[in-house]
């Protein structure tokens, strides 16, 4: 897995394959998730895929009810909002990703800070089937 490109599409691939990876730069060792060909650190383009343990904290969200197209045919309108966020892993970088398990009618129960994991969420049918990057908090359940 080491071999692939350095690219969206692979970093998509691997979502499928329910990994969350980074490039990381070869020269300086930053990390980049969704991955860069070329670091904007130091400006080389010696990228290594790493996998990212997907344990982060929430440091900022937005609860949507109005959504592009794909989320409204999920069912989700003003009834039903959902919420996206971003995410520092403990790696350091910030993802923005689907935030779940959370109450969106009531936003204010969502805390910033908390801790979160990774979850792989299944969007679409048949051939707009792809894998979508959501979070959810780690001490649900
Ligand atoms: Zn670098």
């Amino acid at each position: 897995m080491a071999d692939r490109p350095i690219s969206d599409y692979q970093f998509e691939r691997f979502l499928d394959e329910d990994k969350l990876m980074g490039a990381r730069c070869v020269g300086c060792g930053a990390l980049f998730v969704p991955p860069r060909a070329i670091c904007t650190k130091c400006h080389r383009s010696e990228m290594e895929w790493v996998e990212t343990t997907g344990e982060g904290h929430l440091v900022a969200f937005t609860c949507i009810a109005i959504g592009p197209p794909a989320m409204i045919e999920e069912g989700y309108d003003r009834n039903n909002p959902y919420c996206s966020g971003a995410v520092e892993l403990t790696e350091g970088p910030r993802v923005v990703a689907r935030i779940e398990g959370v109450d969106t009618l009531h936003p204010e129960t969502i805390k910033i800070g908390m801790p979160v994991k990774v979850m792989f969420l299944q969007q679409g049918a048949g051939e707009s089937r792809k894998t979508v990057l959501g979070f959810t908090p780690v001490d649900k359940n």
